[in-house]
């Protein structure tokens, strides 16, 4: 009998933003191969009966190729498991889906994909910056500075031509190659734009800067990215030094969990809290 395989977006590290149908598959699941972007909180909720394979590929001793991640992938479904392949943010999003696809295709492994929220969402609302506004900015475009094999896929004029608010993944340390990139296409250089790192977790730190001053920002750790464009001075400046107090959702029994997020009363939710007071 063949196994199934989801891939499934865990979000930027809040765990509350699991969607309920990541949760249930999660919970479900007799394997799990989970990225390094994958909160430790959400990592808890993973039931112990399940495998876990790290295949994160930034911190492990050696180098997991993404062929080997499809190999053990459909390996484990073959064998009949149910697997979940968790991602940070959203599946789709740089988050190589289409080499996953292809595999789970040619081995004619039944899949479905589980969207998430991608970090550019949980970082516009950690740095409370509207992506756009009906004067400032009318499209929004998700790029990456980063190549795989270190080309510039992106037209960097066209893009700052075209009024729309850029969310830059993978921006880099090195902050003054984009914004020698951004000024050279044609972007003035008291664009603001703000750095967020690690959105949506208890780390998170966010700096708001323009292009001409982005080279002197501090280098704010990993995972980060970067907005850049006019919507960015509507977010609120008090809010870089603002701390997040995330629920700890593995204290509760995660079935308990969903069911008081359905619940109509927000009391009821507020129990699970570990770190909150229950609302009056
Ligand atoms: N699929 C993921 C993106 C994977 S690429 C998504 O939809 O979010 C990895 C990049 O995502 C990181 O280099 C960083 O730019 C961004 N990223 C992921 N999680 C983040 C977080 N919690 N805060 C800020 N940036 C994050």
């Amino acid at each position: 009998m063949k196994g199934k395989v989801y891939l499934v977006g865990a979000g930027p590290g809040d765990p509350e933003l699991l969607t309920l149908k990541a949760l249930r598959v999660l919970r479900t699941a007799a394997a799990v191969l989970p990225d390094d972007l994958v909160s430790p909180e959400i990592l808890r909720l993973i039931p112990a009966t399940a495998q876990v394979y790290n295949v994160g590929k930034r911190c492990g001793q050696k180098k997991i190729r993404q062929v080997e991640i499809n190999f053990l992938m459909v390996t484990l479904a073959q064998s009949g498991l149910r697997v979940v392949r968790l991602k940070g943010g959203d599946p789709l999003i740089f988050g190589r889906a289409r080499e996953e696809m292809e595999a789970l295709r040619q081995a004619d492994i039944p899949y479905e994909i589980v969207p998430g929220v991608t970090s550019a969402l949980g970082a516009a609302a950690a740095a409370q910056i509207p992506l756009t506004d009906r004067r400032a900015s009318s499209a929004l475009v998700f790029l990456t500075a980063h190549q795989a094999d270190g080309s510039e896929a992106v037209n960097w004029s066209k893009l700052a031509g075209s009024g729309a608010t850029l969310v830059i993944y993978m921006p880099g340390q090195d902050y003054a190659v984009i914004a020698s990139k951004l000024k050279a296409a044609g972007l003035p250089a008291e664009t603001p734009c703000a750095i967020i790192s690690r959105a949506t977790t208890q780390s998170q730190r966010t700096n708001r800067t323009t292009i001409a001053e982005l080279l002197r920002a501090p280098q704010l750790p990993a995972p980060a990215l970067l907005v850049v464009g006019e919507v960015v001075r509507f977010s609120d400046p008090a809010l870089v030094a603002q701390e997040l107090t995330l629920r700890d959702v593995s204290a509760a029994s995660p079935a308990a969990f969903a069911a008081a997020l359905l619940a109509d009363s927000p009391a009821q939710v507020a129990n699970f809290g570990t770190n909150e007071e229950p609302s009056a």
